[in-house]
């Protein structure tokens, strides 16, 4: 079984409780790797270490390009070891190799891109009417960021916090989930390689609802930065208001992947694969709400069942799986839950709707891709999010009204379009009202494009220039060139 530790101050070091979980691999069902289980005084202490590297430096005399010089230099580190890191992320979360793989390749772009940035980030000299005043600004990063992410895509999700953190100069101390703990405990081992000083990047677990929720209240914390649920989202949001904390929220999703008649329905068929079989549905950015209109509806759902048939299921680390086992039990039980649900609102299973009969497969968490048809957008399957591979099909006649039903969702994360006609395309992306629209494609993200929620699906933007924004602060400075004293009783 792999041994784990926790990554403080540039030590690996055990719990100071000394106490140890199992992580279980969703394929197997069985544990296959030892992990410490932090409690307040070992984020107290990854805390403390965030702080002194903060203020005391070698990191905070550093140069912007020397700190961008060190993200790219791990992007090097990240290249060389792709292939482990996809293999032991697969393991703990039992994401396909082929997802997590992509995911390992796409990290060394974003640590090239946030490197590349760090020394492209300045303030500004600002023209003011009195013009015997030298006004200037400084971005100046915002300090220590409490990173706390979920268990879909550990590393990816970590890297989108980390990667402009560290290019800004914040120092970080990541929470990763509780059930998917070990490739960022592993990618803890490339930072360290990489040369970064001790502190600037640590890495603590332990059960959210404790000491998550301890990271974030910390008073040596100065900037939550989250991706998970909506509820936690909201808990994290009261937490940083008591404060006056920075916050970043990236939350869940309901979204719609809409289809008109005059779109290409092969690729519209692979598109609504895309947004809820892919990874399983546990995915943020699943398209969840299958919106079809009703003169394609018999015959894009015949082809989406043909091919959704022909799925393969089995071992996420098998380069030929298309659909792994969900992440964790709960997980499982959830899915089954909301199928149960739908069903008593009236929504017919099409397909699915349980567990695989394969023996096999049965002993690892898996769940049959499932369509479900006759769902309103009123019903709890159609409102809240689910994260598993059940999708919701709804049939509509005009835009309008496929427009309509789109919006009627607390959540606004992203939103797919399938039309050949061009006009109606862009129609449609100013009026969804979501922070993504994807058109003639699905799940795209790049480290150059913001990536973010409307409405409760979040606020704050990851990745793209703009998150510079959220890791830094601005400091207008004044310098007085005239030297006569302006009136004291007046502001000036
Ligand atoms: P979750 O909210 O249960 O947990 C996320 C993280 O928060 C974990 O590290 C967990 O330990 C921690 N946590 C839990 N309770 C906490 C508390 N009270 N205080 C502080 N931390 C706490 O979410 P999850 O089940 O791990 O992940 C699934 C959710 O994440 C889904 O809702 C999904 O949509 C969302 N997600 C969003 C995005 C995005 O970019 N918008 C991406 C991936 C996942």
């Amino acid at each position: 079984m792999e041994q784990y530790q926790l990554f403080i101050g540039g030590k690996w070091v055990e719990a100071q409780s000394g106490d140890r979980t199992e992580s279980i691999d969703p394929y197997t069902n069985e544990a296959w790797a030892s992990v410490p289980v932090g409690n307040e005084t070992d984020v107290d202490l990854a805390v403390k270490a965030a702080r002194d590297a903060f203020e005391k430096g070698p990191w905070c005399t550093m140069s912007q390009s020397q700190r961008g010089r060190l993200l790219i230099n791990l992007a090097g580190i990240i290249e060389k070891n792709i292939d482990r890191l996809a293999q032991i992320e697969s393991r703990d979360n039992g994401k396909l190799i082929r997802e997590t793989h992509t995911h390992l390749k796409s990290l060394v772009d974003y640590y090239i891109y946030f490197g590349g940035l760090a020394d492209k980030v300045h303030g500004d000299v600002i023209p003011l009417s009195k013009t015997s005043v030298l006004n200037y600004t400084l971005r100046e990063p915002i300090g220590v960021v409490g990173a706390i992410t979920p268990w879909n895509s550990p590393l990816l999700l970590s890297t989108w916090k980390a990667a402009p953190a560290l290019a800004t100069g914040n120092t970080i101390v990541i929470k990763p989930s509780s059930t998917t703990p070990c490739s960022i405990l592993e990618f803890a081992k490339l930072v360290e390689e990489a040369g970064f000083p001790p502190g600037v990047f640590n890495v603590v677990i332990g059960p959210g609802s404790r000491i998550g929720n301890y990271l974030a209240k910390h008073p040596g914390v100065d900037k939550i930065s989250f991706t998970g649920g909506t509820e936690t989202g909201k808990q994290l949001a009261e937490i940083a208001a008591k404060d006056v904390k920075r916050i970043t929220l990236e939350l869940g999703g309901k979204s719609p992947n809409i289809v008109f008649e005059d779109a290409n329905i092969d690729n519209a068929v692979m598109g609504a694969m895309a947004g809820i079989f892919a990874a399983c549905g546990q995915t943020c950015s699943a398209g969840s709400r299958l919106l079809l209109q009703r003169s394609i509806y018999d015959e894009f759902l015949d082809r989406l069942v043909e091919r959704t048939n022909r799925i393969k299921m089995g071992n996420p680390i098998d380069w030929a799986t298309e659909l792994g086992p969900l992440a964790n039990r709960t997980q499982l039980e959830k899915v089954q839950y909301y199928v149960d649900v739908a069903q008593q609102e009236g929504a017919k299973v099409l397909l699915g709707g349980k567990r695989p009969e394969d023996e096999e497969l049965n002993k690892g968490l898996f769940y049959l891709p499932t369509i479900l048809t006759n769902v309103d957008n009123k019903m709890r399957v159609a409102r809240e999010e689910i994260f598993g591979p059940v999708l919701s099909v709804i049939p509509f006649d005009t835009e309008e009204e496929a427009i309509a039903i789109a919006n009627d969702s607390d959540f606004g994360l992203v939103a797919g379009v399938w039309t050949n006609n061009i006009y109606r395309g862009h129609r449609m992306a100013k009026a969804i009202r979501s922070g993504t629209v994807w058109i003639n494609t699905f799940r795209n993200a790049n480290y150059a494009s913001p990536f973010g929620g409307y409405k409760q699906s979040g606020y704050g933007r990851e990745n793209g220039i703009d998150v510079i924004k959220d890791y830094t602060q601005v400091k207008s400075v004044w310098v007085e060139t005239d030297e006569q004293m302006r009136d004291p009783f007046v502001v000036g």
